[in-house]
């Protein structure tokens, strides 16, 4: 025995290294494969998509704990119907494309993603949304949701990274960061709809850089002349462009359409 490992030192560490590269290897292809394929199911849009919704308190603050103990399951009505408009705008014909639930308060803190986190940062974060959203689909009572959304409130003071969940665009995951607070309820339906169209692969339309609307995509009426001052916002862009150089956030849904680029993203539209 001593005698042959000395012959072929390397030979052991060597096989299990290759072993675990190739285990490693066989999870990320099962797990691209999956989500391509129900990622092709999601958007055929012959029977409505389910949207499972968890509240969370985002912070300790005693006005979060009790905006969180006050949701309701209808909380987010007015995101589902702005959908449903949208959706029949381009001749989907489904009453509601989506169906939103709200199961309850998820208690456990999310997992966190470090501002200033690298690519395998942002790999492992994913894995851990991943691996939360499978076993909160497994405690389900009856058929769990298509996709999962996390609305995660935070005290209307701190400062908040509104859109981060980019990452996980192809889980069918979602998570909405939002203001516990009565008077942001009309842009938190915003953010709820932005949100839950990244998770069918709808793009942001906005620059990463300066947040302007992109020019055309991210504008509600690309062909409008004059362009600007624009009366609504696409809803991936966010903003309402004004000018060269200012946008506002619109103040609720009746201020944000769909624009064709977001709505073929999401085979609404087919070209
Ligand atoms: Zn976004």
């Amino acid at each position: 025995m001593v005698h042959y490992s000395h012959r072929h030192p390397e030979a052991s560490p060597r096989l299990f290294r290759r072993l675990r590269i190739a285990v490693l290897l066989y999870v990320l292809l099962f797990i691209a494969a999956a989500q391509f394929f129900t990622a092709r199911n999601v958007t055929d849009w012959d029977t409505p998509l389910w949207v499972d919704i968890y509240g969370v308190a985002g912070d300790s603050d005693p006005a979060t704990r009790e905006f969180v103990d006050s949701l309701s399951g209808a909380e987010f009505a007015d995101a589902e119907s702005f959908l449903a408009r949208e959706a029949s705008r381009y001749g989907v014909l489904l009453e509601q494309p989506f169906k939103f639930r709200f199961i309850g308060e998820h208690r456990q803190a999310l997992p966190e993603l470090d501002a200033g986190a690298g690519s395998v940062g942002i790999l492992w974060w994913s894995l851990q949304m991943r691996w939360l959203a499978t076993s909160l689909r497994w405690q389900a009572d009856g058929p769990s949701g298509d996709i999962i959304l996390f609305a995660v409130f935070h005290e209307p003071t701190e400062g908040l990274a509104l859109d981060r969940s980019t990452a996980l665009d192809k889980g069918l995951i979602a998570v909405a960061n939002l203001f516990a607070h009565r008077s942001a309820r009309n842009t938190n339906q915003i953010v709820v709809a932005h949100e839950l169209l990244h998770t069918l692969r709808a793009t942001d339309k906005y620059s990463w850089t300066s947040n302007a609307p992109l020019y055309p995509d991210g504008y509600a009426a690309p062909d409008a002349r004059p362009l600007l001052p624009q009366a609504k916002a696409e809803l991936m862009a966010g903003r309402i462009p004004l000018d060269e150089r200012s946008a506002q956030m619109p103040n609720d849904l009746r201020e944000v359409v769909i624009g064709p680029a977001t709505a073929r993203e999401i085979g609404w539209q087919r070209r």
